[in-house]
């Protein structure tokens, strides 16, 4: 069995995750698919909510923000969440008839993938959890195949479009 450190970014200060390989076997570790970003503790990234775009100097913070709150709730969830739509540019955004206001165009809101309805289910559940990480979710019964999170405050937790 071998140990090894890993510094996924060699610049970064931050402390090297460990991981462990069974030399031979052929099998991967649970650690592993962590380290290879293929388990269900993967942080959601910077580049799922941008899928390519650059984000607008103005909704910097925003982002830093949304994906604050995004990770404290999915490490609570514990299951992979995968982003359908995250940040949207004003021309993006009337494309797919987005709403006018939608807190997608400033970097503060995220949609993701829930056909089982997994996610609203556990979302309708956890209520003190969305209020402590600062995620209003647009009401389910809204988005039958996706869960809409965000961060800009709304007069209810589970909030109409
Ligand atoms: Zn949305």
């Amino acid at each position: 069995m071998v140990v090894r450190e890993y510094h996924p970014n060699p610049k970064s200060h931050a402390r090297p995750r460990s991981y462990v390989r069974c030399r031979g076997s052929g099998a991967v570790s649970y650690g592993y698919l962590l380290f290879c970003g293929m388990g269900p503790l993967r942080m959601i990234k910077e580049s799922e909510i941008m899928k390519g775009q650059a984000c607008p100097k103005d909704y910097a913070a925003n982002l830093q923000k949304l994906l604050k709150s995004l990770n404290k709730f999915r490490s609570a969830y514990g299951k992979p969440m995968i982003v359908t739509s995250g940040y949207r540019s004003p021309e993006h955004n009337r494309k797919i008839g987005g709403a006018k206001n939608s807190a997608h165009l400033s970097c503060q809101a995220a949609d993701f993938s829930d056909p089982d309805r997994k996610l609203a289910e556990f979302c309708l559940n956890n209520e003190a959890l969305l209020e402590s990480c600062g995620l209003w979710v647009e009401h389910p019964s809204y988005t039958p195949t996706w869960v809409h999170l965000q961060i800009r405050p709304v007069s209810q937790r589970y909030f109409k479009p």
